[in-house]
């Protein structure tokens, strides 16, 4: 890490004290109309910021105990993507609601046959005058069952080779003919769904971008990220992290089990490895440098130590680990026990563990691609053949 945060008397730092003085208190509107949701964003529904212009917003949110709207997929995903390829109507019409958290996204990426291999999706989308009719069926759609708005890609040219005939649409969940099903998971709650599609209309000007080139679309986000100083818990930034589990070690009299006090070290360096990853990820957008393969090397690292944490809060508290609500002796209680049952799915969502290899194989150690894509065969298959 070779930057540090602008001193305490920077101009910056002041517009945001001075702006907080006057909103003590900000709704998500507020905050979204002074660009604080994602400074990063071009005017008017950011500040243009630049990585540390967005580390002093952090900072000061952070110490006046302000925080953001929370509407992952719209303001990750959904926003982004709007702000690049959408028209001026939809740009007027979802960017200030999604911001202030007034509405919220789901992302109707994938499918039973199509997850890893997403371009691969049979979701149809067919033109009818002013409308696109769509048919088909999305899963684990995280979150469908309270979003007012989804960001949909479904095939519109099936004789196109597969990465060259879909498009992206914005679907509002309340249209005649969606059925959102929540799908119960071993955790007990009910975070994402299975939603079917039967007729569904959805108007022409719904449609993100030109027909068919939605593919390009739907990986819009990587290069518009915001950067931040705090990798959050082991949870994809939510939950409890490495130093939590061992600060509940210590308050509980610490751990003389030499096997068990070895994991605990463990996780220790793993967290501090991928907070320096963290740290030279950032030095290098602030220098301008685009991030490299660090983001699939980040993402193994972080999810398998998750579940590594999660796996050692449980064998740290012996037979009480058993238990899934507030147990004692040890460290386990229901938010551990929470995290290790959803941990599993670290290693899955957002591009599996298998998946984010083959990109560090293929694209940084330049080894042969393992199945052409658009052929179906192995790369050997291919290879022979050619
Ligand atoms: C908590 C959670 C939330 C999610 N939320 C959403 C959401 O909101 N919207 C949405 O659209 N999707 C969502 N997903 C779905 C997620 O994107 C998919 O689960 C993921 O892309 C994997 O696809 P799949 O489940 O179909 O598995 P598959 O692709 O069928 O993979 C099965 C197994 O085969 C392996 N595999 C597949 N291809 C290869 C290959 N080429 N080389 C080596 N191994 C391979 C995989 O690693 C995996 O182990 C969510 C998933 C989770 C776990």
């Amino acid at each position: 890490m070779d930057f540090e945060l602008p001193t305490d008397d920077d101009p910056r730092r002041l517009a945001v004290r001075a702006w907080l003085a006057e909103h003590p208190a900000p709704t998500g509107r507020q905050l979204a109309e002074a660009g604080y949701v994602a400074p990063h964003w071009p005017r008017p529904w950011g500040l243009d910021a630049d990585p540390i212009h967005q580390l002093v917003i952090d900072d000061e949110l952070a110490r006046a105990k302000v925080s953001r709207p929370s509407n992952q997929i719209g303001i990750g995903w959904a926003g982004p993507t709007i702000v690049h390829a959408g028209t001026e109507a939809q740009k007027e019409r979802y960017l200030f609601p999604l911001l202030a958290g007034e509405e919220i996204w789901c992302q109707l990426f994938s499918e039973p046959g199509s997850g890893s291999d997403l371009a691969g999706l049979t979701t149809r989308a067919v033109r009818d005058g002013d409308e696109w009719v769509v048919n088909g069926q999305k899963i684990w759609t995280s979150g469908a069952q309270f979003s007012q708005l989804g960001i949909l890609i479904a095939r519109t040219d099936p004789d196109a080779p597969k990465h060259q005939g879909i498009s992206y649409f914005i679907c509002p969940m309340d249209l005649p003919g969606i059925e959102v099903r929540p799908i119960t998971e071993m955790t007990g709650g009910q975070t994402f769904n299975e939603v079917f599609f039967t007729d569904v209309r959805i108007p022409a000007e719904n449609l993100v971008g030109e027909v068919n080139r939605g593919w390009g679309l739907a990986k819009v986000t990587l290069g518009n990220e915001r950067v931040s100083l705090s990798g959050g818990g082991a949870l994809w930034g939510m939950g409890p992290a490495a130093r939590d589990l061992l600060d509940a070690v210590r308050r509980a009299g610490g751990c003389a089990d030499p096997l068990l006090r070895q994991r605990l070290a463990q996780l220790h360096i793993e967290a501090e490895v991928l907070r320096l990853i963290r740290l030279r990820t950032l030095t290098a957008r602030i220098r301008g440098e685009q991030p490299g393969p660090e983001a699939s090397i980040r993402k193994i690292l972080a999810d398998e130590h998750g579940q590594r944490i999660m796996e050692l809060a449980k064998d740290l508290s012996g037979a009480a680990g058993l238990l899934t609500g507030d147990a004692g002796p040890g460290v386990t209680n229901g938010m551990w026990h929470y995290g290790y049952l959803f941990a599993r799915a670290l290693t899955i969502g957002g591009g599996t563990g298998e998946v984010q290899r083959n990109i560090i194989a293929e694209r940084s150690l330049g080894l042969p691609h393992d199945i052409d894509v658009e052929q179906g065969k192995t790369w050997r298959e291919a290879r022979s053949a050619s």
